[in-house]
């Protein structure tokens, strides 16, 4: 898990302080806070926050697939700004959940989209789940954002690898390569378990028309459950794909995204039959899957 290891707290970037005990204190400068930036509770109360965090407002909500909802917010500040493919920790103050109010997200909008922050999360039946099914507009979460390594590399070729939800970072990240007129090669393998569950296919499609850099592969690993008729390919990523995906791609960087299984075994797979050197792979694990 590189990148998680080796990520860091950047919230708001130059928003970051260290109290003495070295904690870090996310927030714009007291004399910079303005009533937006208050939660509306403190706000009605004119109490100042004492350290402010920082929080995101609900903007609205968009089922993706069947189990994956998209979650569009405003940042409180103006220049919160974040790199493709970075992850955030919310949380939901006082909410009682035996895993705790906080769960890691990918970003999943990317930052040439005006601004709106968005996490695309499978719902499932858990207190924090159940809590941001609930939202409704103008409500708020906190949140800190991390930047690992697991970040788009503008100069550099990429070979993205995505395992069901695990394909968050990369909707991100390609977008910035449409918005930007990214020239350099990237390929997406796309795993999902049947054609309905591809998150953002329609999306994705469209990337690749608009950029022909742009190349994306999906598989399907459990045909027998789709509801449409599925002529692509079928199985889990294996050497045949991989070898598919690296083709006319030069020395890229290899992200792989995705439950802790997926991850491991494609990083298995790129070692074994590639040799791909492990400074060119950057993993993102979403454990809880
Ligand atoms: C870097 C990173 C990025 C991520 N990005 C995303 C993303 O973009 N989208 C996304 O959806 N997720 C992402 N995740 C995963 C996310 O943080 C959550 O872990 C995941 O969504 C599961 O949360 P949950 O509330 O549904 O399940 P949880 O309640 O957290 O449960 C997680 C697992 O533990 C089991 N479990 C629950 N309670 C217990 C218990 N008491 N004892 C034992 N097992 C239990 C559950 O059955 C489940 O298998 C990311 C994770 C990381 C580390």
């Amino acid at each position: 898990m590189a990148a998680r290891g080796s990520r860091r707290s950047r919230a708001g970037r130059a928003d970051v302080g260290e109290t003495e005990a070295g904690t870090e204190v996310v927030g714009p400068e007291p004399d910079q806070i303005s009533e937006y930036d208050l939660r509306p509770d403190m706000a009605a109360e004119n109490a100042p926050p004492s350290p402010p965090k920082q929080w995101l407002r609900l903007r609205d909500s968009t089922l993706e697939t069947r189990d994956v909802t998209t979650f569009r917010f405003d940042p409180p500040a103006v220049g919160f700004q974040w790199r493709a493919g970075q992850n955030l920790v919310m949380t939901v103050p006082g909410l009682e959940d035996p895993r705790g109010p906080t769960r890691p997200f990918t970003i999943s909008s990317s930052p040439t989209e005006g601004g709106v922050v968005a996490v695309s999360t499978l719902i499932r039946d858990s207190p924090f789940k159940r809590h941001l099914t609930k939202m409704t507009r103008g409500d708020t979460v906190d949140y800190e954002a991390l930047e690992g390594e697991f970040v788009l590399e503008p100069g550099r070729p990429a070979l993205m690898l995505a395992g069901g939800i695990g394909i968050t970072p990369f909707r991100s990240m390609l977008k910035f390569a449409v918005d930007t007129r990214l020239e350099k090669p990237l390929v997406l393998i796309y795993s999902s378990k049947t054609p309905e569950d591809i998150v953002f296919r329609k999306e994705l499609e469209e990337f690749a028309e608009r950029n022909h850099a742009i190349r994306v592969m999906h598989t399907i690993t459990r045909p027998e459950q789709a509801k449409e008729p599925w002529t692509g390919r079928t199985g889990r990523v294996d050497a045949d794909l991989l070898r598919e995906g690296f083709r006319g791609v030069r020395h890229p960087l290899t992200y792989l995204a995705g439950p802790p299984g997926f991850v491991q075994e494609t990083r298995r797979l790129l070692a074994e039959e590639f040799h791909t050197s492990p400074e060119d792979i950057r993993t993102d694990e979403f454990d809880g899957y």
